[in-house]
């Protein structure tokens, strides 16, 4: 006989199953959300505004419950810090610096002064703002303030990365070089990670999987494997990546009813 010890940890991170989420009478967000997301996968949710996938990623982290329904995540329920999550906006202190922003979670946490100031650079380093660590968000960027707001997350060291349209407010080229990073970032650290854009392209190059989700009431439409292995500039311009992305947009439009 095996012992429970001995058997391997499920790879799976996140389990949803027949999730409804309903605000009121009238105001059903999700229904029927059935889930998966396992280990190492890069996740992304795309669907039409007011679709719920903000109330859908809430749940996840464990913010808001589910109506009726499940939400579980396998082996990092009960550890603390297991799950980052990051938002639209950087939401930065303006009178801390990128480095004292960093640590904010780590002092709450009543981690010593000098393992904070350690980690919280290592984070920023990561993220690829070495020297920058005594800046004030307003001398920063906006990709950089973003950069803060990855690192400020990642400084927990999450195993679940669940991220609501992080990059939706830059512009493009900013964007496309915080996607390379992020992916980079994710990818040599086996982040899990569960990723809400409105942009196709974002979803199909940033995704090992991209899930459609239908106008309210929020329901998975389909879900698209991304066959890509190697992620780089020329990628989107690749006619395989402009038919996954065609793939994707036809798949929304049958989530809208064709409407
Ligand atoms: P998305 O992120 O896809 O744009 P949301 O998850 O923010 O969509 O919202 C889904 C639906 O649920 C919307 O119709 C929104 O108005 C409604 N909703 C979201 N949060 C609340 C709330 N706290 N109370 C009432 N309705 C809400
Ligand atoms: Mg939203």
């Amino acid at each position: 006989m095996v012992a429970a010890s001995e058997i391997r940890a499920d790879p799976v991170r996140v389990s949803i199953r027949d999730l409804e989420k309903r605000f009121s009478q009238d105001v059903v967000a999700l229904r029927g959300i059935d889930l998966d997301v396992e280990e190492g996968e890069f996740v992304s949710l795309v669907g039409p505004s007011g679709c719920g996938k903000s109330t859908l990623l809430r749940l996840v982290a464990g913010l808001d419950h589910p109506t009726s329904g499940k939400v579980a995540r396998p082996g990092i329920d009960d550890v603390p810090g297991s799950v980052g999550f990051v938002f639209q906006d950087a939401h930065l202190l303006p009178w801390r610096t990128a480095r004292r922003n960093v640590e904010l979670l780590l002092e709450i946490q009543n981690i010593p002064g000098e393992e904070r100031r350690r980690r919280a650079q290592e984070a920023l380093a990561r993220v690829g703002l070495e020297g920058f660590e005594d800046a004030y968000p307003r001398q920063l960027s906006g990709g950089m303030k973003m950069r803060v707001s990855l690192a400020r997350t990642l400084v927990l060291d999450p195993q679940l990365f669940l991220l609501d349209e992080p990059f939706g407010a830059l512009d493009e080229i900013t964007r496309e070089k915080l996607n390379d990073d992020f992916l980079e970032l994710t990818r040599s650290s086996g982040l899990t990670t569960l990723f809400v854009t409105h942009s196709v392209t974002e979803a199909v190059y940033l995704s090992t999987r991209v899930v459609v989700i239908s106008d309210r009431p929020g329901t998975v439409v389909d879900e698209i494997p991304v066959p890509f292995t190697e992620r780089h500039r020329g990628l989107r311009n690749t006619p395989e990546f402009v038919k996954t992305c065609a793939v994707v947009s036809e798949t929304l439009y049958r989530g809208m009813g064709e409407r």
